[in-house]
C-alpha cells in the first residue's frame, strides 16, 4: 500500500475450525479500522468464512475471499477432505499436514499477484515466512493459543524438567515461569515430548524457526487476564507480539454470534427461546469444541453424571442421528424423557457464544480449546476443565491454577482425539461445584470480575484496542 492506499492484510488460517473461526474474527477487527482483509482458504472451507463475514459485509467492511485448491487426492486422503473435522483416524494427520505444504506454489502466486502488505498466517504454515519474504512482505504468526501457554511450552523445552522425574505420573514444576505450574509427563503432548522424531515433530520444529524469522506474533488474548506472560513473552523470551482479543467479542448482536462457525443444528429463536425460561446462572453448558470425540460408554457416564447434578443443561453431542427413529443406546433408558425441559441436547453444531453469554448460562463444561476458554472467560461463567489434547492440559493450569475460575474433572492423560474416560461420579461433583456452594460463588465473581475487564480491552483506549492500533500504524509506516 502507499499513502493513499488502505494498508490490505492476507489472513491464512489453518483449516480447522478452531483457527478459522478466530482468523474470520480477527479480519473483522482489523477490517473495522479500515483496513482491506483478504482470507484465503479452501473451496469446502469457504461457505463457512463467507456465511460468517456476511453481516460485516453490509457494515461496509472491506473483507474478500480467495481460495485455492487442496490437493487432498494428491496427498493421498479421500476427495473432500478439505478440513481437520473430516479426519477419521489419526494417520490421516501426516496426509493432511503433506497436504497443506502443497500450497505453497498456489499461495505465492496468490501473493505475486495480490501483493498485500502483511500476512497474517498460521502456525500450521511455517514455509509462510520464506514465501512471504520473497516478496518483501511481513508474515505474523498466528498460533491460536495463550501467551501462558506458549511460554509455558517454551520453558519447557528450554529445562526439560519432565526428564528429571521417574515415571510418567511424577509431577513436576516447569522452571522460571511466573506461576508453579505443575503437570505430569502423561499430560504433555506429543509434540511436547522433545525426543520423539515423528511427522508432527517435525512440523512444530519448522514452525518454531520460520516464527524466529519471522515479524512476530498476534495472540487471541488481552494484557490484563496473562499479564505477567505477555512481559515473560516479550521480556524474557523476547518475542514481537501483539494480544488483540478476545476477538470473540467482535460478534455484537444473537445474529452475528450465531453465525460463528458451521450452521448451527438448532435456529437462533429455538435456543434463546429455551435460554429465556431458565433463570439466570442455572444453566450448565457441555461442549467439547469441533474435534474431541468421545466414545459412546462416555457419552453414557456424562448423561449419568448431569442427571445425578440435578442441574439444568445444555449438551453438545457431536455425533449425529441418521433419522429420527435411530436408537441411541448409549443414551440412560427413558433419559430424554425424564430431562424435557430440564436439559437440552444439541447434536451437531451448537451456537456457542450466543449461548455462553446468555444469562441463564452458570457454568461451562469445556475440553480447554483455547477459543472456548476465552469465550468461558469473556462470559464470565467458572468452568469444568476436561482437557484431551493439542496445547489443553495448559489451559486447564491456566483457569484452575492461575484465573482460579474452574475445576478440573480429573483426566490424566493426554490422548489425540479421544478422550481419557472420566466416570459418573466425577462428573456430577465437578458440575456442582462450579454451579452451587460458596466457592462456585467466589468462582463465578472472579469470572465475571474478568470478564467486565476483557469487554474493556478491545473498546475504545483498551489494552487490545490499543496494541491493535500500534500493529496497523507500524504495519502503516512499514510501507510507507
Ligand atoms: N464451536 C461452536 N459450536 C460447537 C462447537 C464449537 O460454535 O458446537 C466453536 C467454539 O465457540 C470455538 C470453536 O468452535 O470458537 C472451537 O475452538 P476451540 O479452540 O475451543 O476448540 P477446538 O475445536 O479447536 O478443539
Amino acid at each position: 500500500g502507499s499513502a493513499s492506499h488502505p494498508l490490505h492484510i492476507f489472513f491464512f488460517p489453518f483449516f480447522a475450525h478452531g483457527h478459522m473461526i478466530p482468523t474470520i474474527d480477527m479480519a473483522r477487527l482489523f477490517a473495522a479500522r479500515g483496513v482491506v482483509a483478504t482470507i484465503v482458504t479452501t473451496p469446502l472451507n469457504a461457505p463457512l468464512i463467507s456465511k460468517a463475514i456476511q453481516k460485516t459485509i453490509t457494515l461496509g467492511y472491506k473483507i474478500n475471499i480467495q481460495t485455492i485448491k487442496f490437493p487432498s487426492v494428491e496427498a493421498g486422503l479421500p476427495e473432500g477432505c478439505e478440513n481437520v473435522d473430516s479426519i477419521t483416524s489419526p494417520n490421516m494427520i501426516g496426509n493432511f499436514m503433506k497436504a497443506a505444504a502443497m500450497l505453497q506454489e498456489p499461495f505465492e502466486q496468490l501473493l505475486s499477484e495480490y501483493h498485500p502488505d502483511c500476512l497474517v498466517a498460521d502456525m500450521f504454515f511455517p514455509w509462510t515466512t520464506d514465501a512471504a519474504a520473497q516478496f518483501d512482505i511481513p508474515r505474523l504468526v498466528f498460533h491460536g493459543t495463550s501467551l501462558f501457554s506458549l511460554c509455558a511450552s517454551e520453558c519447557l523445552r528450554l529445562y526439560e524438567p519432565h526428564k528429571k522425574v521417574s515415571s510418567d505420573s511424577e509431577s513436576f514444576v516447569i522452571p522460571n515461569l511466573p506461576d508453579e505450574i505443575r503437570l505430569t509427563r502423561m499430560q504433555l503432548s506429543d509434540f511436547d515430548k522433545t525426543d520423539e522424531v515423528t511427522d508432527i515433530n517435525k512440523l512444530f520444529k519448522e514452525s518454531r524457526e520460520a516464527e524466529k524469522r519471522s515479524y512476530g506474533v498476534v495472540v487471541n488474548s488481552f494484557y490484563e487476564l496473562e499479564h505477567a506472560y505477555a512481559d515473560h513473552y516479550r521480556e524474557v523470551l523476547g518475542r514481537k507480539a501483539w494480544h488483540i482479543g478476545p476477538v470473540s467479542l467482535c460478534n455484537r448482536d444473537n445474529e452475528e454470534k450465531a453465525q460463528r462457525g458451521k450452521e448451527a443444528s438448532i435456529t437462533e429463536h429455538e435456543c434463546l427461546k429455551w435460554l429465556d425460561s431458565k433463570k439466570p446462572n442455572s444453566v450448565v453448558y457441555i461442549c467439547f469444541g469441533s474435534v474431541a470425540n468421545f466414545p459412546e460408554s462416555q457419552l453414557r457416564e456424562i448423561a449419568i453424571g448431569l442427571e445425578a447434578s440435578g442441574q439444568e443443561f445444555i449438551w453438545v453431542v457431536r455425533k449425529s442421528k441418521h433419522n429420527e427413529e435411530d436408537k441411541e443406546e448409549w443414551l440412560p433408558e427413558g433419559f430424554e424423557k425424564r430431562m424435557e425441559g430440564k436439559g437440552l441436547i444439541i447434536r451437531g453444531w451448537a451456537p456457542q457464544v450466543l449461548i455462553l453469554d446468555h444469562e441463564a448460562v452458570g457454568g461451562f463444561v469445556t475440553h480447554c480449546g483455547w477459543n472456548s476458554t476465552l469465550e468461558g472467560v469473556s462470559a464470565g461463567v467458572p468452568m469444568v476443565t476436561w482437557p484431551v489434547s493439542a496445547e489443553q492440559f495448559y489451559n486447564e493450569k491456566q483457569v484452575t491454577q492461575i484465573l482460579k475460575i474452574g475445576v478440573g474433572v480429573g483426566v490424566q492423560k493426554w490422548v489425540r482425539m479421544v478422550g481419557d474416560s472420566i466416570k459418573k461420579e466425577a462428573i456430577e461433583k465437578a458440575v456442582n461445584q462450579i454451579m452451587v456452594g460458596e466457592e462456585a460463588e467466589e468462582m463465578r465473581n472472579r469470572a465475571k470480575a474478568l470478564a467486565d475487564i476483557a469487554r474493556l480491552a478491545v473498546e475504545a483506549g483498551g489494552s487490545s484496542y490499543s496494541d491493535l492500533n500500534s500493529l496497523i500504524q507500524e504495519l502503516g509506516s512499514r510501507c510507507h
